[in-house]
């Protein structure tokens, strides 16, 4: 049974939307900041309430259904349900007993491509749930709903950047989420490239790294470790002479990648209000050597996408996301898309790669409910 029956009341739709990180990488779990919007490409959830404590949901991803209750536990639930399962139990966890629910999910976010599909789903559960319990949270509450259950529920150790920018993006803006704060503090600044000609384009290498999530956590624990050494909490709030410190040259690289982004990130926000695009490009490009470089998340196939970019005449491009394969993004004048993209999949035919997706993006609205 799918639940599409248009005359069916009891049915209302949400949606959430995917995101790219315009700079402001591996930050959010260092207390910097971190500069993503929210893109035109989204995750729907038609859901409808039930009254057995039951939650059956289906993907358009996947074959056939998913149930299990509401008191769910961590471990319980795995794959693609998994991230629905935890926004559930994120939920119990808080005290609130659900009615159980029937949830249809569709999305033309890639799935796996650094664009976060993950937070999308989660955040449009969050969202559903509290509209339907009607319930009094705002849209950081939701994000940090859904953020609860990609940590502990699907156990994917990450930061906060992507459930905010899913959740609290505004149309048409970055949203700058500090994470020197807890919770982080989130400011909307307007993101209208397009207006001066210009556009976001995203190449998906299609490249997934198998070991990406290990040395997602080695890096945080890296952080870690080096924020011991200079005694600093959070190490986006490392002095300028911190690097002295630290001898070891690994450790060092880390470290330099955190402050230098940072540098970069707020220098970004300014490029941005200022509407400063050849700025801005230089920017993401020296974010991109940064991570390839001193943090060393990149991968073969980001570096080709970004070289490639930059060659065929972008102004900037960077990986963005966690690394080890996703996505990169190229700022690229309107007229040139045409000549990036056609110069990307050239190279990646030439390197005998899987043909890469490219698509343009913009900022869009955080998660909403659709009405009509
Ligand atoms: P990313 O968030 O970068 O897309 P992740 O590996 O974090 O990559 O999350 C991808 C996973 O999220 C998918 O493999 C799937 O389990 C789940 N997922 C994403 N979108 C959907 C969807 N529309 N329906 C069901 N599961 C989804
Ligand atoms: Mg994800």
């Amino acid at each position: 049974m799918r639940v599409t029956a248009t005359n069916d009341a009891s049915v209302r739709t949400w949606a959430a939307p995917g995101r790219v990180n315009l700079i402001g990488e591996h930050l959010d779990y260092n207390g910097g900041p971190a500069l993503p919007f929210a893109i035109d490409r989204t995750t729907r959830l038609k859901a409808r309430p039930r009254t057995d404590g039951r939650v059956r949901v289906w993907s358009s991803i996947a074959e056939g259904s998913v149930e299990f209750g509401v008191d769910t536990e961590p471990g319980q639930v795995e794959g693609w349900a998994a991230y629905v399962a935890g926004v559930v139990w994120a939920y119990a966890r808080d005290g609130h007993a659900l009615p159980g629910y029937d949830l249809v999910l569709d999305s033309d976010v890639p799935l796996g491509a650094g664009l976060s599909s993950s937070a999308a789903v989660e955040c449009v559960v969050a969202l559903a749930v509290r509209d339907l319990q009607g319930l009094d949270l705002g849209a950081a509450q939701v994000a940090r709903l859904a953020q609860t259950a990609e940590n502990d529920y699907v156990g994917a150790p990450t930061g906060s950047m992507d459930q905010l920018a899913s959740a609290c993006s505004e149309d048409g803006h970055a949203l700058l989420v500090e994470t020197r704060t807890e919770p982080p503090t989130l400011t909307s600044v307007p993101a209208d490239w397009a207006a001066d000609g210009l556009a976001v384009v995203v190449v998906d290498t299609r490249a997934e790294h198998s070991h990406a999530t290990g040395e997602y956590a080695t890096r945080r624990s890296e952080c870690e470790q080096v924020a011991e050494i200079i005694g600093v909490e959070q190490l986006a709030l490392a002095p300028p002479d911190a690097v002295l410190k630290v001898e070891d040259p690994v450790l060092k690289a880390r470290l330099r990648h955190v402050m230098t982004e940072t540098t970069r990130t707020r220098a970004a926000v300014r490029a941005l209000r200022e509407r400063q695009w050849e700025h801005l490009g230089t920017l993401l490009t020296a974010s991109h050597v940064s991570l390839r470089d001193d943090y060393q998340v990149s991968c073969m196939e980001l570096d080709v996408a970004v070289d490639t970019a930059l060659g065929a005449g972008a102004l900037g491009a960077r990986m963005t996301g966690g690394g080890f394969g996703g996505s990169a993004i190229a700022l690229v004048a309107r007229d040139g898309v045409d000549r990036v993209v056609s110069a990307v999949e050239s190279a990646f035919a030439g390197a005998r790669l899987t043909a890469p997706r490219t698509f343009v993006v913009t900022p869009g609205p955080g998660a909403h409910e659709v009405r009509g």
